[in-house]
């Protein structure tokens, strides 16, 4: 049996223009296929009558399920809701729990309720109310010759709560679907092309319910296994099989075996050690520092991060000799080096990394755009490496930070 469909449709003139970047759907996208649902388009329309109408007319002719966001506030842009009311035929009339909601917000708010908010209460006749806990608009849903068409706000935490406290759990209860299981492994060093040369017997071994998939992001590539089918558990055992398979062939270039993050491995790993780091960051600018605090209890193994961008600050702040700047300049292996050290023993931590380098657009002295020298130490050895990336500003700040947390990483595993 195919799995039932879904079709988003997203609503507004600033999705189009490229003003809001449409994350709602993305989002919807990967609960819905998490509850076997597969998302078979995604649409995005501007703020007209016509536009909407049409949309819709065409959508449902394609998928058991539409869902839809946006053009649901209370200013003259936002007419999906009359809309709906046209195109299913109901009348409006005021719905009391949303009235008493309204009331309540802009009250706790101290603001007057007016009859443009008060109107948010007023939904369709012909549709289930789905109640928003953190707006004014609520959901709505419509049924039609057993389809099941749902329009929410465009306010993306909106959508979040309507979803899972109302669609999420009623499209799992309306429609049977088969189950869906992903796992991944995250890889660094390899290109795709060279991972893809590497696994092609355990790739060609692969049933045709379960597929693999390569999604590249610079230094790293993630492999994904999905796989469909009616028996969970089994699936899961078998996925869980074709992914230890295939770790087994990529070894070292193995970083985590399940979907985290570098700097969530590199956290597990020191918060089970009881070990921590401190860096000394200069092009990065904090960067590193960033994305380990991104990390839930970071404070349990991140020490700090020094951003010492001036070559006076990393020699006054974090200890790097002023005549090793000097005469090896300061995008150079020693000043990594002494950067990471100097870190590690500012901070009196069990790792340390040091970065300096030239991100561009403009070459500084004679070293090239895109160079930089990357350091990670613990109290026995410092390794040093130069890197040269050759993308723009941001995405070369990107990848350095990426690949000082890769290199503290290999050295944790003594790979380096
Ligand atoms: P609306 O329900 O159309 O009034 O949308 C309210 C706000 O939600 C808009 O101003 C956008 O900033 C945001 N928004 C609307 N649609 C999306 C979307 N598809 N993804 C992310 N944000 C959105
Ligand atoms: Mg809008």
């Amino acid at each position: 049996m195919a799995n039932t469909k879904a079709i988003i449709i997203t609503i507004g003139d600033e999705l189009l223009i490229g003003q809001t970047i449409d994350t709602n759907s993305a989002w919807m996208a990967q609960r819905l296929n998490e509850i076997g649902i597969d998302v078979v388009r995604r649409v995005a329309v501007g703020d007209t009558k016509e536009a909407i109408w049409n949309a819709l007319d065409e959508e449902l002719t394609k998928a058991e399920i539409v869902l839809i966001t946006g053009g649901l506030g209370p200013t003259a842009d936002d007419i999906t809701k009359p809309l709906l009311l046209e195109y299913f035929g109901g009348k409006l009339v005021r719905n009391q729990m949303v009235e008493n909601h309204v009331r309540e917000i802009f009250e706790k708010r101290n603001l007057p309720v007016i009859e443009r908010n008060l109107m948010q209460a007023d939904v369709p006749d012909n549709c289930e109310v789905l109640f928003n806990a953190r707006g004014t608009a609520p959901g709505m849903l419509f049924r039609k010759e057993h389809k099941l068409i749902v329009a929410m706000p465009g306010v993306p935490e909106e959508m979040k709560s309507i979803m899972v406290a109302h669609v999420l759990p009623i499209i799992s209860s309306s429609f049977h679907s088969d189950f869906i299981v992903h796992q991944t492994i995250l890889t660094a060093g390899l290109g795709e092309s060279f991972l893809a040369e590497k696994i092609v017997d355990e790739e060609s071994a692969l049933p045709d319910y379960i597929k693999l998939a390569y999604l590249p992001h610079y230094r790293f590539v993630k492999l994904r296994l999905t796989g469909k089918g009616k028996d969970h558990e089994r699936l899961k055992k078998e996925i869980e099989f074709h992914k230890n398979q295939l770790a087994k062939k990529l070894e070292e270039h193995v970083v985590a075996l399940d979907d985290f993050t570098l700097e969530q491995v590199l956290g597990k790993l020191m918060t089970e050690q009881g070990k921590t780091i401190g860096i000394a960051e200069s092009c990065t600018g904090g960067l590193i520092g960033h994305k380990l605090t991104q990390v839930v209890g970071s404070s349990k193994f991140f020490k700090g991060s020094m951003v010492c961008y001036d070559a006076a600050i990393k020699s006054s702040v974090v200890g790097v000799d002023e005549n090793t700047i000097l005469e090896k300049g300061v995008v150079s292996e020693e000043v990594a080096s002494e950067l990471a050290i100097g870190a590690m023993k500012f901070m009196k931590s069990d790792f340390g990394i040091g970065v300096t380098g030239v991100l561009g657009p403009k070459m500084e002295g004679d070293v090239p755009v895109g160079t930089v020298w990357i350091g990670v130490c613990n109290h026995d050895k410092t390794i040093t490496q130069s890197f040269h990336f050759p993308y723009g500003r941001d995405k070369n700040k990107e990848i350095a930070a990426d690949v000082a947390l890769l290199q503290l990483w290999k050295l944790t595993q003594g790979k380096i």
